[in-house]
């Protein structure tokens, strides 16, 4: 991490600044068009990946089509995430850092398969100053090392789960807890602890 100010703004990736419903639409469309996989099957093989991966790794999902050439999906997919840039960020998201750059170091830390996230973030051309982080790691274990580092973390995420865990693990943490009503995944769920500090539905706000 390079850190050039006092304070840090972490902005989870899925469904907090990148429309990832879109995205797996994109894809499901795709595989329908080309090689006539309709939507239950598709998301039948992402669900059984992320069962006993936890996280979705392109390659696991490719092979899991018995009848289909991985190769020809692998190249469809990175078709699809090279459009990453193609609308996929939320309209709030540059704006909203673009507000921040000269006050936060601004790190995007999002779970999941690195592969797959790196080709998320890489393409959806974020401007320089933004750093990431893919782990599998738990929010609460990825923010460990920036609690004595910062004066202030402020963490922006749609997953009221990880908002608790980390809420519990470090309570100087001010967490905000978003959620978009165009792309709710977890919408249901809310927090548990109610210890979120904020609820926002979008980025037009701003941390001072
Ligand atoms: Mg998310």
């Amino acid at each position: 991490m390079d850190k050039q100010h006092d304070n840090l703004l972490v902005l989870d990736f899925d469904h907090t600044i990148f429309n990832t419903t879109k995205l797996v639409h994109a894809l499901k469309k795709k595989f329908l068009e080309e090689f006539n996989i309709n939507e239950e099957t598709f998301t039948r093989h992402r669900n059984k990946i992320k069962e006993y991966n936890t996280v979705i790794d392109i390659k696991h999902f490719v092979s899991s089509f018995e009848e289909q050439d991985p190769a020809l999906l692998f190249s469809t997919m990175h078709a699809i995430f090279k459009k990453c840039n193609e609308g996929y960020l939320f309209s709030d998201v540059l704006p909203f850092l673009e507000r921040h750059k000269n006050n936060f170091d601004i790190l995007i830390s999002t779970h999941g398969d690195s592969e797959l996230q790196t080709e998320k973030i890489i393409h959806s051309n974020l401007p320089s100053y933004v750093q990431h982080i893919i782990s599998t790691k738990s929010k609460a274990e990825v923010l460990a090392p920036f609690v004595d580092m910062y004066t202030h973390i402020y963490l922006i995420e749609d997953k009221a789960k990880n908002i608790d865990d980390v809420k519990q693990k470090h309570p100087n943490v001010m967490t905000y807890f978003l959620k978009r009503p165009e792309d709710m995944p977890y919408g249901n769920i809310d927090s548990v602890c109610k210890c979120n500090d904020h609820t926002v539905e979008n980025l037009s706000f701003t941390i001072t």
